[in-house]
């Protein structure tokens, strides 16, 4: 077999079959003499970054690897999809150095919503998850909002050490530190060193900082738990929420069900009639129906009227899987991760929510 060609820029193995995969290069370009993938490539001739994802042991590897550098490691994490787009083993491999924690995407929270709110709920949320960040902090990448705030916290938190951004897939890493270049990193091109040795590497881009150190962007991670990979792109797009969320209310009472597409499934089980205000993307087609005509309906409609998922993705689609939960406090939040909340009144309030296997659901305080 042949020698396996390594990048000239981060020293992964380069590979011509699989685009989302690290390593990857177009065919053609095997014959030049330098041979970079082509995430380095876009990195230099585009400064630009590009979403690259791992299997779970290479993520083990780089999270090891974190564990014995002296840096600021920067998590960024979807709002939408917290537990969806945790890391579970980070707060293990860090040791003792500092973790920002980042929450993306702000721009499509109701304006209603306070931040401080939801930073709270994220130190607790990350508090019981193992994880003790030195600071949180909420942005929108797209937008813009905040990210100069992070900035000059990364600058306050590193203490003139490297940085490494960490975060799963589709949390908008890329996004952010795209952004994050534009601002700082001027017109030249960014230098991509060529002194690593094949499978010593972390697989990571370098973005040189003024003072020496660097910011590193390391691959996203697939958390197959997520929602987003039970749909396929377009079904992706619908359950994102990409503008301000409008709120939808529904006037309830005990034996009535709502699905969210087919994806998720929320029954009033018991409690007095009252309002549930469903925090999700504008485009998610969002059924009420009785709860005991719920089962049926969805053995019978899932990827027609229950959709997304489609029907080209019903057949890999998990079943469903029901919690139920006495709601804790006098306004309640049922997190659905990867596609939002709903928010319920009434202490002692019993609901059932239904999420694909795997996929996280849970309460807290209502923002
Ligand atoms: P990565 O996989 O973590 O690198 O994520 P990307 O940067 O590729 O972003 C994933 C998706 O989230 C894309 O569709 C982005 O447009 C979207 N996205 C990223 N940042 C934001 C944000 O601040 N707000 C919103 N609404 N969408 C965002």
């Amino acid at each position: 077999e042949n020698q396996p060609v390594i990048c000239a820029g981060c020293g992964v193995k380069i590979q011509t079959t699989d685009k989302r995969e690290l390593g990857y290069t177009p065919p053609q370009a095997l014959e030049k003499d330098v041979v970079i993938c082509q995430r380095c490539f876009r990195l230099k001739h585009y400064n630009e970054v590009q979403d690259v994802s791992l299997n779970d042991d290479d993520f083990l590897r780089i999270l090891t690897e974190l564990g014995s550098k002296d840096a600021l490691i920067v998590k960024v994490t979807d709002i939408f999809d917290f537990h969806g787009s945790w890391l579970p083993g980070l707060h293990r491999f860090v040791n003792n150095n500092p973790v920002l924690l980042v929450g993306n995407k702000s721009d499509v929270l109701p304006k209603s919503i306070k931040h401080s709110k939801i930073v709270q709920w994220m130190k607790h949320a990350a508090k019981e998850n193992g994880l003790k960040p030195v600071d949180v902090h909420l942005m929108s990448a797209a937008k813009g909002d905040g990210v100069m705030e992070t900035a000059d916290l990364i600058e306050k938190y590193r203490k003139g050490r490297d940085v490494y951004i960490v975060g799963c897939t589709n949390v908008g890493k890329s996004t952010f530190i795209n952004r994050l270049i534009k601002e700082f990193g001027g017109d030249e091109e960014f230098l991509i060193t060529t002194s690593n040795v094949p499978g010593t590497t972390l697989d990571m881009i370098d973005i040189p900082l003024d003072d020496g150190s660097s910011l590193y962007d390391t691959p996203g991670i697939i958390n197959h738990h997520q929602m987003a990979h039970l749909v396929d792109k377009e079904e992706l797009k619908i359950i994102t929420p990409r503008k301000e969320i409008k709120t939808k209310v529904y006037q309830l009472k005990e034996g009535q069900t709502l699905f969210f597409g087919g994806l998720s499934r929320l029954d009033f089980f018991k409690g007095d009639p009252q309002s549930f205000v469903v925090h999700m993307s504008n485009e998610l087609n969002i059924h009420r129906t009785k709860t005991e005509k719920a089962d049926e309906l969805y053995k019978n409609h899932l990827g027609s009227l229950l959709t997304p998922p489609g029907e080209g993705s019903t057949e890999n689609f998990p079943p469903l899987e029901k919690h139920e939960f006495k709601l804790p406090y006098e306004k309640t939040d049922i997190v659905f991760s990867g596609l939002g909340w709903v928010t319920v009144h009434g202490k002692g309030t019993i609901v059932r929510a239904y999420v694909p296997k795997g996929v996280q659901t849970g309460t807290r305080p209502s923002f």
